[in-house]
């Protein structure tokens, strides 16, 4: 479990590890949740040097995640609806 620690630590803190994934030793698949910050990126993949000192990639998906705004990075709206955009588009307006 020491590399799924490790491998986590790029999206966040490791808060609980599902039970299967706990017990298997050498697996495919791994199952956990993963304390994140408001407004983070979510990566869909992590790098790790494996044994021959070579990089791999390890892709992530995630049962949830919240709606980010890729103009501000707020949650709860999309770009087309991010105030902070808006704002900026009737200051030009104006100007
Ligand atoms: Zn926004």
């Amino acid at each position: 479990m020491q590399a799924l620690t490790k491998m986590t630590k790029t999206i966040g803190k490791l808060a609980k590890i599902d039970q299967t994934t706990a017990r298997s030793e050498n697996i495919a698949f791994a199952r956990c949740m993963i304390e994140v910050k408001v407004g983070q990126l979510f990566p869909h993949q992590v790098f790790f040097i494996d044994e021959k000192g070579q990089k791999q990639a390890v892709p992530i998906s995630y049962e949830w995640s919240p709606i980010q705004c890729i103009n501000c990075r707020g949650n709860r709206h999309v770009g087309g609806q991010c105030y902070r955009e808006q704002g900026r588009l009737l200051e030009g307006l104006e100007a």
